[in-house]
């Protein structure tokens, strides 16, 4: 998957529309398209990597902002205290569907693992 046919980053570059959260130098969140809890947006490094394999190519301030982004939309979409999921599915039996490497925040309900 190259980048230019990369949904995520298509979303980046604002060539795919979406509900965008939080946007930063590095980082964008923005709201999952079909959402599996009250609260679910998607913190995805603007750099393409495809998955968690590929995190050593960004820089650490990224990497370490995907945390941080991922904490402060928690705060903004009202789910901080309530507690939220910061989950990455990596690879076929995680369901990985799209290949740019992305943090799903989801909350406003109670979730179950897996
Ligand atoms: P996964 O690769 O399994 O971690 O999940 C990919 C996520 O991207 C799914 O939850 C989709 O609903 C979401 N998604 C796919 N296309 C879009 C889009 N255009 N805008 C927002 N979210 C999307
Ligand atoms: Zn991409």
């Amino acid at each position: 998957m190259s980048e230019n046919d990369c949904i995520f980053c298509k979303i980046v570059r604002g060539e795919i529309e979406s509900e965008v959260v939080h946007d930063e130098e590095g980082v964008l969140a923005f709201k999952d398209i079909s959402r599996k809890a009250p609260v679910h947006v998607l913190v995805v490094p603007k750099e393409h990597v495809s998955s968690l394999a590929e995190v050593g190519r960004l820089s650490e301030a990224v990497a370490k902002r995907l945390f941080e982004v991922a904490q402060m939309v928690a705060e903004k979409t009202g789910v901080a205290e309530s507690g939220y999921a910061f989950r990455i599915n990596d690879g076929p039996d995680a369901g990985q569907e799209v290949f740019h490497l992305h943090v799903h925040v989801m909350g406003g309900k109670r979730l179950g693992m897996p």
